[in-house]
């Protein structure tokens, strides 16, 4: 039988709420089609801090490394204000990036038809929109050097950080873009701003070279960043696949996730290389929001960017296509039937739990 295992870090808040729902998915799975997976689940976060004084422990990370892919629900909450920065909540997410060189960052914006009318966007522009953003994630202005403030010595101070890319950082990302795009509509938009950034023209001239060498099947395009901004709001479903770098994905992604309405709806997924012996990715997939603690511990938080995010991660780590496209079916399936947790809610539907919803997502999937 497949062995898949899955390493769970349901982290703070609403995470360990949201988290329970996956794995009711993951036992339904095992039970009814021996999809094999085994769980191990850690801590991350604040508990990790109060159980180990560390935002993630070196055995959790070690099972981190060694799983075939990672869940992790939400990391953060008042209760940890004020503990030592390195040992912040955060910085265990940041801790798992880093060690697990997650290089690429999936956000993909889905509109479920029962909810085109919550968009700030009108219907027609959202309804049906299926797009994803792929944003490098470990290069670029958040981590280039030098990165400080200085002191002119005049009463003036100096802010500055480095865009900076080499040409392996932009071809790997451009690889996965292509890559994924031919699971799907089999284009490419890459944006950057070449008109006035080096880094752009350097993007540019390796996101074209590595087209042409590898994927010339993959229709590509190439857009300047802030004009992408503004078609993202006008015509979203002109794109298919858009890769970019760093600070461009991350204001993007953000843009594009607005479009389908709530933070309790989106999921992520980031990848690293794949392993030269056995060509898996090393991979870590997240719902975007947060641990909402003015929600935790109710029991009513919208669980499905954690379990849309469990799809990312049978489409991405174990290739579970038709699993995968049967999940997001049963999200909409649920979402058509008028069910709706209270981030969503709208008139004439009906409201219910974070369990309910989970249940309900489970009955539409196993049919
Ligand atoms: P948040 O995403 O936790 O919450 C923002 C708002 O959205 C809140 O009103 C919350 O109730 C609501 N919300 C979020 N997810 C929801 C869901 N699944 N269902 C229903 N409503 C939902 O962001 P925040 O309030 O800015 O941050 C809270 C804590 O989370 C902070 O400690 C922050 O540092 C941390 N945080 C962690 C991550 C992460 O773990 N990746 C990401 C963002 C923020």
């Amino acid at each position: 039988m497949t062995s898949r295992s899955l390493f769970l870090l349901p982290g703070d808040g609403i995470g360990p709420e949201a988290m329970a729902e996956v794995r009711k998915l993951i036992a339904v799975m095992n039970e009814k089609e021996a999809a094999g997976f085994t769980t191990e689940e850690g801590l991350v976060g604040g508990c990790a801090y109060d159980a180990h004084g560390q935002a993630i422990s070196d055995a959790d990370m070690e099972k981190a490394m060694a799983a075939d892919a990672v869940l992790f629900g939400a990391v953060g909450g008042p209760k940890w204000d004020a503990v030592p920065y390195e040992a912040r909540p955060e910085a265990g997410l940041l801790r798992l990036r880093k060690d697990m060189e997650l290089f690429a960052n999936l956000r993909p914006a889905i509109c479920y038809p029962a909810l085109a009318n919550s968009s700030s966007l009108k219907q027609n522009v959202v309804e049906g929109l299926d797009i994803l953003i792929v944003r490098e994630l470990t290069g670029g202005v958040y981590f280039g050097e030098p990165k400080e403030i200085i002191d002119l010595g005049n009463g003036q101070k100096r802010g500055i950080d480095t865009q900076v890319y080499d040409t392996y950082e932009i071809e790997r990302i451009a690889a996965v873009a292509f890559e994924l795009a031919r699971t799907r509509r089999n284009e490419v938009c890459s944006m950057e701003k070449r008109n006035v950034m080096k880094s752009g023209v350097l993007w540019n001239e390796v996101v074209t070279a590595t087209h042409k060498a590898r994927f010339s099947d993959v229709k590509l395009s190439h857009m300047l960043a802030d004009a992408g901004g503004m078609q993202l709001v006008r015509w979203p479903k002109q794109f298919d696949v858009i890769v970019t770098d760093n600070l461009f994905g991350d204001m993007l992604s953000d843009i594009a996730a607005m479009l389908t309405g709530s933070l309790g709806m989106l999921p992520s997924a980031s990848l690293g290389a794949p392993d030269p012996m056995t060509g898996k990715r090393k991979a870590l997939y997240e719902p975007v929001h947060g641990s909402a603690p003015d929600i935790a511990g109710q029991g009513i938080a919208n669980p499905i960017a954690m379990i849309a995010s469990f799809a990312m991660c049978l489409r991405y780590s174990f290739n579970m296509v038709a699993e995968a496209d049967r999940l997001e079916a049963a999200i909409a399936a649920v979402l058509d039937m008028g069910l709706r947790t209270g981030d969503i809610m709208s008139e004439g539907c009906q409201q219910i739990t974070t369990a309910e919803m989970g249940d309900a997502i489970v009955a539409a999937y196993a049919g």
